[in-house]
């Protein structure tokens, strides 16, 4: 019987398996998908906003301001792609700037320290490559940029050396109550449980039905990006916004914590829970949206289109308590933008709920951090002569694009405690073919790698998701 049974993989599911780890109590994970972070926390913006966004006294300003905090101690801890850039919400006209006032407010009221409200001089000294038509802008030096994946596969790793069981391709399909205790089916195994944490992203409303526990819907709502070349880099120095909108915090111009440029998202309601396909009409939008920020973007230099989707709710804040229609049953759901900047502190505070609901944990001694990621090409040309010494793996460069060596690459095979079966698990943690080519080079390489760590055939080595096979037939012999 565990104590608690975390149903989702998100960064909101492994910040709470983190937090639970550091107590003496037996928990699982269950994700339904082959990976962790493979939901809405691989496609999104990747900022940790400051915080002024949200209404006060509300959820989600209060987590997001503690989270911004928890964030910059955990990336310095394990090593996770992230950089304090800070944030400009940027004005055109009259009505903007009242609305920064609006926002500059808002943030005293959340605990949002160092702001500043920019004239349109200071403010084009800072981002001399915006649109000439700006006239001021709000300045938050505590937002940054990270990894959003690296950051949810951090927390995981945490979580899992310090006892949390994390089970892949685990799909809950069915809970029943029995005896005070739930009985949970997930990818043909049982689990029984004392208590449930739904983060199940866009599917928790149907996790909620499952015990009869639906009082909210999830409403997806699709926001789709280009990322741009490294090249592009000189373009802007910190995370530029316009003024947010009844529909969300608009199109964005920013740099991401690799050094690439993002621009997006639009938002689109009306989406089927597992579309994240991009359109021209979409992107379109994003493009021209983003003119008004710069004219100076050149599309020539992206490498990667994608699209994510939002778990928006019909709740305006996070849905996160116990549910009022099944004791011992959490939602952690409705987790939309700065859910990502706010997942450490919803993990903190999830304890509390847990606690207040009856369960009765006392803190490890042993709790410990794993080893730090290690990434060849931050270090000095005396540590990476050093590391090659000791290991010629790391002499061998599989990803050519963001200097990604084998070391690296077996190193999180070998250590990682959940670890990688596709090309893009391996991605997500080392950052392979996340350059210019896309995988184009280094994806060949990393296949192999994959064959021989685990012994597979080439035909069944995935890029991503069940099923995203990259041969197709059997591999040396002919198809007709
Ligand atoms: C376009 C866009 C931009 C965003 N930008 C930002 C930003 O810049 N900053 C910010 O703070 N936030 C941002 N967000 C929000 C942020 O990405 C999310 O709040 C966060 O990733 C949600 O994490 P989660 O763990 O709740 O959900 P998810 O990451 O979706 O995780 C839920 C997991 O549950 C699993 N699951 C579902 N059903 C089942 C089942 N039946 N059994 C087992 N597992 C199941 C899924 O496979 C998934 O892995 C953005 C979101 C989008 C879409």
């Amino acid at each position: 019987m565990y104590d608690v049974t975390i149903i989702g993989g998100g960064v909101c599911g492994t910040a709470i398996a983190m937090y639970l780890s550091k107590y003496d109590i037996k928990c699982c994970l269950l994700e339904k998908d082959n990976d962790i972070a493979i939901g809405t926390t691989r496609a999104n913006s990747g900022i940790v906003h400051a915080g002024y966004d949200p209404e006060p006294d509300t959820l989600m300003a209060r987590l997001n301001v503690r989270g911004c905090e928890l964030i910059e101690d955990l990336v310095e801890i394990m090593n996770i792609p992230y950089k304090k850039v800070g944030s400009m919400v940027i004005a055109f006209d009259e009505n903007d700037e009242d609305h920064l006032r609006e926002l500059y407010e808002r943030g005293i009221a959340n605990g949002v320290r160092g702001m500043e409200l920019l004239d349109k001089e200071q403010l084009l000294e800072r981002e001399p490559n915006l649109s000439p038509d700006v006239t001021g802008a709000l300045y938050a030096p505590s937002a940054g940029v990270v990894n959003p994946w690296r950051l949810c596969i951090a927390m995981a790793e945490i979580a899992a050396k310090n006892g949390v069981e994390v089970f892949l391709d685990s799909e809950v399909t069915a809970i029943e109550k029995i005896n005070g205790a739930f009985k949970i089916t997930a990818g043909n195994k049982e689990y029984d449980t004392r208590y449930i944490i739904n983060a199940a992203g866009l599917f928790s409303d149907r996790i909620a039905e499952l015990v009869g526990a639906k009082d909210f819907e999830i409403r997806p709502s699709k926001g789709q990006y280009y990322l741009l070349d490294k090249t592009s880099n000189w373009l802007v120095n910190s995370v530029i916004f316009q003024c947010p909108t009844e529909k969300g915090k608009g199109v964005l111009v920013s740099p991401t914590a690799e050094g690439n440029i993002i621009v997006g998202p639009n938002a689109e309601s009306g989406n089927e829970r597992d579309d994240v396909s991009t359109t021209r009409e979409g992107l379109d939008f994003v493009a021209q949206e983003a003119a008004k920020t710069t004219k100076l973007i050149d599309y020539r230099e992206n490498i990667r289109s994608f699209a994510g989707l939002r778990a928006n709710s019909d709740k305006r804040d996070f849905i996160i308590g116990e549910s009022a229609l099944c004791r011992h049953f959490i939602n952690v759901a409705g987790i939309k933008s700065p859910g990502l900047s706010s997942a450490p502190a919803i993990g903190e505070y999830v304890i509390e709920i847990l606690e207040d609901c009856g369960l009765i944990m006392s803190k490890k001694e042993d709790w410990t951090y794993p080893e730090p990621h290690i990434c060849f090409a931050d270090l000095t040309d005396e540590e990476k002569e050093e590391l090659c010494k000791r290991d010629s793996k790391y002499g061998n460069v599989i990803c050519r694009c963001n200097l990604v060596t084998e070391g690296e690459i077996f190193k999180v095979l070998d250590t990682y405690y959940v670890k990688p079966r596709t090309l893009d698990g391996i991605k997500r943690r080392t950052g392979s073919s996340m350059g210019r080519c896309q995988g184009g080079f280094c994806g060949v390489r990393i296949h192999e790698i994959l064959c021989k760590y685990y012994n597979i055939e080439p035909e069944t080595v995935l890029w991503d998701r069940n099923g995203s096979y990259i041969v197709a037939g059997k591999v040396g012999e002919k198809n007709d």
